[in-house]
C-alpha cells in the first residue's frame, strides 16, 4: 500500500499565469522512493506504475516547497497528464515572473539587445526533462522519482546549484504506456513470458510513433505537450530520455550522427554538443563506462518531440540508454557482442568501451541520474548564456527572413479541400507560429491575392519551423562525405554505400496535406491582421433544388455523410458527373435527399465542419448509388501495428463506424454476416498469418489468422465483401488471396533503413532506395476509390511495394483496376529516391474484383501516421466502394 492524496485540481492556465492550490510544505523530512514504493526506484522486477509516480509528486509536494505539481491535460484514454515543477524555495515564489521571462526572450520581439540582456540576467534556465514518452523503454519514468527526490533533498553544493539557476519541468510525457507496461510486466515475472512483448500500442492510437507526431499535432497528449513547451513554460533546454544505445554502447548522448537538419540555427546544434559533451564528462567522471556519440540517431526529421522544439528556440536532444528488458536483469559476456567491438577500442566519441557484465534496470536508472543531473548542471552553469542565446536565436530567424527569401508563404483561400487548409493554419497556430489575413488585396511574385488570403510572414521567429516543414526536402547524399563518418566507424566502409535517415526523409505537409502553399521570394507589400483561428465560408449555400449535394473533395464531407447516414439519411454518390444549379458536379458527388433532415441540422454540419453544402436537382437519369452506413471492421494482431492505431485514430476522427477484429473472429469466420468491408493495416503476411510463435507469449496472445483465417477472408470478398489492404499488407493480399499482381520492386530494394539503419555499413547500395519520401501520383479520378482526388498529387511511399499487374480471371481475382499509379515523369518531390526507373509506370493502388466482393490495394502510406490529409479520401472511398 502507499499513500493516496484526495483527488485535487490542479491546472496551468497560460492567460492566467500559474495557480497554485496547493499550500507549500513545512519543514518535514522528504520521504524517499524506496519507502514510498517499497523497493528501490529500479530495483529488479519493480515497476512503479504511473499512479504511485502520481501519488508520490503529490506527497512531495506536501512535503517541499521545492517541487509543485501541475494537471497538463488528458490522455487519449482520458488519464490526467501530470508534471512536477522543481525549482529552489525562492525562485518558487517568483515563478510567474521567470516564465515571464522566457517567454519575452523566446518571442524576441520588442526587446532591444541591451534589454535582453537585462532579463538573461535575471532569468533562470527553464530545463524541460520528460520521461516515459516509448513505455517499454522504462528506466527513464522510474528515474523521475528518484530525480525529483534527489533534488529536492540534498544539499551538496551542486545539486544547491542546479536547484539555484535552473526551474525543471518535469514531465510523464505517456502516462497510459507506464501504467500498462507495469500492469503488463508484473504478472509476467518468475513466468517464461516474464520479457515477452507487450501485445498492445502503448499509446493509446500511435504506439512508438508518438514520438512522431510533433510538426502534425494529432494526438492529444502532443497537443497537451505543445501547448506546455510553446506556450507556458519556453524551456531553454528539452531533454527527452529514451532506451535503448547502440548495443554495445550503455548510453547514446549527443552530438548526433548526420545528416543535421539544414535549417537549424547553428547555435542549437552547438548547444546540442555542448551538452552533449558534458554529458560524456560525468559519465567518465563517475566511472560509468559505455557512453556513445555521433552514431546511428539523426534527427534531420523535425517530427520528433526532440527535434521539433528546436525550432522554437529550445536546445532539444535526447538520449538511449542502454536496455535489456523491463525490470529483468542481464549478463552481457564478451563474446555476446559483435565482433568489431570485442577488442574494446577507445575512441573520440567512445572512449570508455563498456566491457560487458550484468546490466539491471538500476544501472539504466543510475545513468539517466547522471545525464540529468548534467544537463541540469550545464543549464545552470549557461543560464545566462543560453537565455541570451534564445533570444538571438529568434532575433536573427526573423531578421534573416526580412531581408532574404522566402519573404513568406502564402496560403490561398482557393484550395482543393478548404477545411484540410484551414486544418493545417490551425495547427500552425497551435505551435506558435504567427498567421496572418490579408486584409485588402495583394500582389506577389507577379501573382494577384484577394482579401482574405493567409499568410505566414517569415520574419517572425519561429520561422525556421515554417521552412522546415513546407519547403521541399532534399535528402543529402551521405556518401558524398565520407570524412564525415568518424567516431568508432571507419569511413571507407560507407563507400558506395547509402545511409539512410533514421525516421522520414521526406515530410513537407503541404504536399502531404494536399494544400496549396506559396513559397514567396521576392519582398512584398501587404496589410495584413494576426489571426487567432482560421475561418472559412460555411454552411448552406443559397439556392434550390430538391437535394442537397456535397463535394467529394473535401475529408470532411465524409464526416458530414457518416454523420447523415447515421441519422438514416439518403445518401446516394453520383458514378458521373452532371450539372445542375449551372454548375458542373464531378463523379463522387454526394447527393442527400432530405427526407426527414431539418435543415438546420444540414447547416449546423456544414457549419462546424467548415464545409459548404449546395441545393441542386441531379438529373433523374444520372447514375447513382446508394450508400448504407458501411460495417466496418479494422483487423488488429496481438504484434500491435501502430498502422492500426493511425487508422482507428482516422476512423474516429472522420466518424466512421467500426470494430476491432482479432484472430479468433477472422479464424471463426461468417465474416460475410458481420462486416461490408474488413480494413487490414500496414503489416506483414507473416504478422497476420502467423502472429507471434508458441511459447513466445502467454498463450493468449500467440498466433494469427491462421490458413483458416486466409481461407474465411477469401469467402468474405467472394460474398460480397470488400477488403481494403494497406501498404505493405497489400503483399498479404498479393501471396495469400491469389491477386493477379507482383511488387515489382522485390528484387531492387534494399533495406528500408529505420532502426540503426545508419549503423550498418552494406557492400554496396541496392539499386532502389526511397526511405519515406513524397512521390509524384497519378490518380484515376474516375474510379471511384479516387473520387474527389485531383488527377495529378502527391503520395507517401514508405517502406511500400509498388505493382505490376497481370490479367486475371478463373476462380482467381479479375485483372485489377488502377487507382493511383507511378507517372512516367519525374517522381521525387520531397526527400530522396534511388532507381526511379523502377516506379516509374508501375501501379501504387488497385481494385480488383473477386466473386461479387472487392479487394482494394493501396500500396502507399494513404494515411500514414494520420499525416498525409492529401490521401485520406482514398481509404475513404475504398469503405464507400
Ligand atoms: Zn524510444
Amino acid at each position: 500500500m502507499f499513500p493516496r492524496e484526495a483527488n485535487r485540481i490542479r491546472t496551468v492556465l497560460p492567460a492566467l499565469g500559474l495557480i497554485f492550490l496547493s499550500a507549500a510544505g513545512g519543514l518535514a523530512e522528504v520521504t524517499p522512493p524506496e519507502k514510498f514504493l517499497g523497493f528501490r526506484v529500479g530495483a529488479d522486477y519493480h515497476l512503479a506504475t504511473y499512479e504511485q509516480a502520481v501519488a508520490y509528486f503529490r506527497l512531495l509536494e506536501k512535503e517541499s516547497p521545492k517541487i509543485k505539481v501541475f494537471e497538463m491535460g488528458q490522455t487519449g484514454t482520458g488519464r490526467t497528464m501530470i508534471y512536477g515543477v522543481i525549482a529552489s524555495e525562492n525562485t518558487m515564489k517568483s515563478l510567474d515572473r521567470y516564465r515571464e521571462i522566457s517567454q519575452k526572450l523566446a518571442l524576441a520581439e520588442g526587446l532591444t539587445d541591451a534589454e535582453a540582456h537585462k532579463l538573461a540576467a535575471e532569468g533562470k534556465s527553464v530545463v524541460w526533462i520528460d520521461v516515459g514518452i516509448h513505455a517499454t523503454e522504462c528506466a527513464p519514468s522510474q528515474h523521475a522519482l528518484q530525480l525529483a527526490y534527489d533534488l529536492i533533498s540534498s544539499d551538496d553544493v551542486e545539486t544547491r546549484f542546479i536547484i539555484d539557476n535552473t526551474i525543471l519541468v518535469l514531465v510523464f510525457a505517456n502516462p497510459d504506456g507506464m501504467q500498462l507496461v507495469a500492469d503488463w510486466y508484473h504478472p509476467n515475472v518468475g513466468t517464461p513470458f516474464e520479457t515477452s512483448p507487450l501485445p498492445w500500442l502503448y499509446n493509446r492510437y500511435a504506439g512508438h510513433d508518438n514520438n512522431r507526431d510533433s510538426y502534425m499535432n494529432n494526438l492529444i497528449e502532443t497537443r497537451n505537450i505543445t501547448n506546455l513547451l510553446n506556450r507556458v513554460w519556453y524551456p531553454v533546454v528539452l531533454y527527452d530520455h529514451h532506451q535503448s544505445a547502440p548495443f554495445p554502447a550503455r548510453i547514446w548522448i549527443p552530438p548526433a550522427a548526420e545528416p543535421t537538419n539544414p535549417n537549424l540555427h547553428p547555435l542549437f546544434i552547438r548547444g546540442k554538443n555542448l551538452i552533449g559533451s558534458a554529458m560524456g564528462y560525468a559519465f567518465d567522471r563517475e566511472g560509468k563506462d559505455g557512453a556513445i556519440s555521433r552514431f546511428a540517431f539523426d534527427f534531420i526529421y523535425p517530427g520528433y518531440e526532440d527535434s521539433f522544439g528546436d525550432f522554437f528556440h529550445i536546445i532539444s536532444i535526447m538520449t538511449e540508454t542502454a536496455l535489456y528488458s523491463y525490470a529483468t536483469p542481464h549478463f552481457y559476456n564478451l563474446r555476446d557482442f559483435p565482433e568489431d567491438y570485442r577488442d574494446l577500442t577507445p575512441s573520440v566519441f567512445y572512449p570508455s568501451p563498456w566491457k560487458g557484465g550484468w546490466w539491471r534496470l538500476r544501472d539504466a536508472v543510475d545513468y539517466c541520474l547522471t545525464a540529468s543531473k548534467a544537463v541540469l548542471h550545464t543549464a545552470a552553469l549557461y543560464r545566462e548564456a543560453f537565455l541570451f542565446g534564445k533570444y538571438r536565436m529568434g532575433r536573427d530567424t526573423a531578421a534573416r527572413f526580412a531581408k532574404e527569401p522566402p519573404y513568406a508563404w502564402i496560403i490561398p483561400r482557393e484550395q482543393w479541400d478548404a477545411p484540410t487548409a484551414a486544418l493545417l493554419v490551425e495547427r500552425l497556430l497551435l505551435q506558435g507560429v504567427k498567421v496572418f489575413k490579408a486584409e485588402e488585396p495583394f500582389t506577389a511574385d507577379g501573382v494577384s491575392y484577394p482579401a482574405g488570403t493567409w499568410m505566414i510572414p517569415m520574419s517572425q521567429p519561429f520561422a525556421l519551423f515554417v521552412k522546415a516543414v513546407f519547403e521541399e526536402q532534399a535528402y543529402p547524399d551521405l556518401t558524398k562525405y565520407p570524412d564525415l563518418w568518424q567516431g568508432i566507424v571507419q569511413p571507407q566502409m560507407f563507400q558506395n554505400a547509402y545511409l539512410p535517415p533514421y525516421d522520414l526523409a521526406g515530410w513537407s505537409l503541404p504536399y502531404q496535406m494536399g494544400v496549396k502553399a506559396v513559397r514567396v521570394d521576392t519582398p512584398l507589400q501587404a496589410v495584413l491582421a494576426e489571426i487567432k483561428q482560421p475561418e472559412l465560408a460555411a454552411g448552406l449555400a443559397p439556392g434550390s433544388g430538391s437535394a442537397w449535394l456535397i463535394s467529394a473533395r473535401s475529408n470532411n464531407s465524409f464526416t458530414a455523410v457518416n454523420r447523415i447516414l447515421k441519422k438514416g439519411g439518403d445518401v446516394a454518390r453520383s458514378l458521373e458527373s452532371f450539372s445542375a444549379n449551372a454548375k458542373t458536379w464531378p463523379p463522387g458527388t454526394f447527393i442527400v435527399r432530405p427526407g426527414s433532415l431539418s435543415r438546420d441540422f444540414l447547416a449546423g454540419t456544414a457549419k462546424e465542419l467548415s464545409l459548404e453544402i449546395s441545393a441542386g436537382d441531379p438529373p433523374a437519369a444520372a447514375k447513382t448509388i446508394k450508400l448504407r452506413p458501411p460495417r466496418i471492421g479494422l483487423y488488429k494482431s496481438w504484434r500491435a501495428s501502430m498502422d492500426e492505431g493511425w487508422t482507428r485514430w482516422l476512423l474516429e476522427q472522420y466518424e466512421f463506424p467500426f470494430v476491432n477484429i482479432g484472430n479468433p473472429e477472422v479464424k471463426a469466420g461468417s465474416l460475410r454476416s458481420k462486416f461490408d468491408v474488413i480494413i487490414i493495416p500496414s503489416m506483414s503476411a507473416d504478422t497476420i498469418v502467423n502472429g507471434y510463435a508458441a511459447g513466445t507469449m502467454p498463450p493468449n496472445y500467440v498466433g494469427g489468422i491462421s490458413d483458416a483465417g486466409v481461407m474465411n477472408i477469401a469467402r468474405f470478398v467472394r460474398e460480397g465483401g470488400t477488403v481494403i489492404a494497406l501498404n505493405s499488407s497489400c503483399l498479404f493480399a498479393v501471396e495469400k488471396l491469389g491477386i493477379p499482381a507482383v511488387d515489382a520492386l522485390r528484387s531492387v530494394r534494399g533495406s528500408m533503413g529505420g532502426m540503426y539503419g545508419a549503423a550498418v555499413a552494406r557492400p554496396a547500395a541496392p539499386e532502389f532506395v526511397c526511405p519515406g519520401s513524397i512521390l509524384r501520383l497519378a490518380f484515376n479520378a474516375t474510379h471511384p476509390v479516387a473520387f474527389g482526388m485531383p488527377e495529378k498529387g502527391a503520395g507517401v511511399f514508405y517502406n511500400s511495394p509498388a505493382f505490376q499487374l497481370f490479367p486475371g480471371g478463373g476462380e482467381g481475382a479479375k485483372g485489377g483496376e488502377v487507382i493511383a499509379s507511378y507517372p512516367d515523369d519525374s517522381l521525387l518531390i520531397s526527400g530522396y529516391l534511388k532507381g526511379e526507373k523502377y516506379l516509374r509506370n508501375k501501379v501504387a493502388a488497385a481494385a480488383f474484383a473477386m466473386g461479387r466482393g472487392k479487394v482494394v490495394l493501396l500500396g502507399f502510406g494513404v494515411q500514414n501516421r494520420a499525416q498525409p490529409y492529401g490521401t485520406f479520401k482514398l481509404l475513404f472511398n475504398a469503405i464507400f466502394y
